[in-house]
């Protein structure tokens, strides 16, 4: 199947993008890797006039320090190089783990880490990952440049924070520091790869006990969350196998699963539970 006919537009600055975006407002969609959108131009579910291919910007595709606790990855970063960095393998291996899970080589080679947090797929891996490490992502658009919180990023399926005239042009980690460990860990659908449920867990120890948790799911509902009671549950417990298991027994208890055709509500229920569990004590492992 091929897409309907569309005009395309390779801006080479950002401000060019953004103009381009302005002047064609509806019309027109960001390319980035290609790997969600160009699908749904194939099944006629997005049917846009122009695309407006940020794939040939320069300076939008790096994986760099800034500053002593935090690292910036451009937009059109692919998940290979996210995969494959030396730097954040070192500094923020969470980021790296969830990339590597990320469809099949075919896809990471070509899709962006940029393209897959505005497309914002209830099952797509960066997500929980993102969510658990407070990331936060920067948004560029005719009125300037802006911050969002990740966790005030995902506003439900496929909705985002991202206005219409912005572009995501940064994504911004934290580097994990010493005592903490994190671990990204899914139950994939086996034709896609995409998450039936995957979570994320970053956890500080300090003298055997949990400092903090963060944990956060992806697949299991409309949207990527984080999960407050199980992360209550957690703080300030020491972290043996049995008070992981009863935190981990509390996931996904304010939220409604999804159910379709591979997954019901409840199996997707109870493995949120098991995920939590294994995901969080590997994070511990490593936070050692
Ligand atoms: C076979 C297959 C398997 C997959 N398996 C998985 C999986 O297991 N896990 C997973 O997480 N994902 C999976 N994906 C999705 C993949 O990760 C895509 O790369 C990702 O969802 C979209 O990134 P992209 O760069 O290809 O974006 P595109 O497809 O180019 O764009 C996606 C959407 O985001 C918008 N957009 C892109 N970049 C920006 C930007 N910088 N600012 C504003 N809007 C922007 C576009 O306009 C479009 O609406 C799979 C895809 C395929 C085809």
């Amino acid at each position: 199947m091929i897409p309907a006919a569309f005009e395309y537009a390779a801006p080479k600055t950002v401000d060019e993008a953004l103009a381009l975006m302005q002047k064609l407002g509806a019309n027109a969609k960001v390319l980035a890797g290609g790997q969600s959108l160009l699908p749904m131009m194939k099944l006629r579910l997005a049917n846009p006039a122009h695309v407006i291919d940020i794939g040939r910007i320069p300076n939008l595709r790096y994986i760099k320090e800034d500053g002593r606790h935090t690292l910036a990855i451009g937009t059109t970063t692919t998940h290979w190089e996210i995969e494959s960095s030396d730097l954040l393998k070192k500094k923020c291996p969470l980021l790296a783990e969830t990339a590597a899970q990320i469809g099949d080589v075919q896809v990471r080679n070509v899709g962006t880490i940029g393209g897959a947090l505005a497309h914002a797929d209830p099952a797509a891996d960066y997500p929980a990952a993102i969510l658990a490490l407070e990331a936060e992502i920067i948004a560029r658009g005719p009125k300037g440049t802006r911050t969002v919180k990740a966790g005030e990023f995902f506003k439900g399926i496929f909705t985002t924070a991202l206005g219409a005239d912005e572009l995501l042009v940064e994504v911004r980690v934290p580097m994990l520091g010493t005592g903490t460990g994190g671990a990204y860990l899914k139950m994939g659908h086996p034709a896609s790869g995409f998450a039936i449920v995957g979570c994320a867990a970053v956890v500080t120890v300090q003298g055997g006990k949990c400092a903090s948790a963060r944990v956060a799911f992806t697949g299991v509902s409309d949207r990527a969350f984080r999960d407050a009671a199980v992360e209550k549950a957690i703080t300030g417990k020491a972290l043996d196998a049995q008070s992981v298991a009863a935190a981990a027994e509390q996931a996904a208890g304010g939220v409604a699963p999804l159910s379709d055709y591979y997954a019901s509500a409840d199996y997707r229920s109870h493995l949120a539970k098991v995920f939590a569990k294994r995901a969080l004590m590997k994070a511990v492992e490593r936070a050692k």
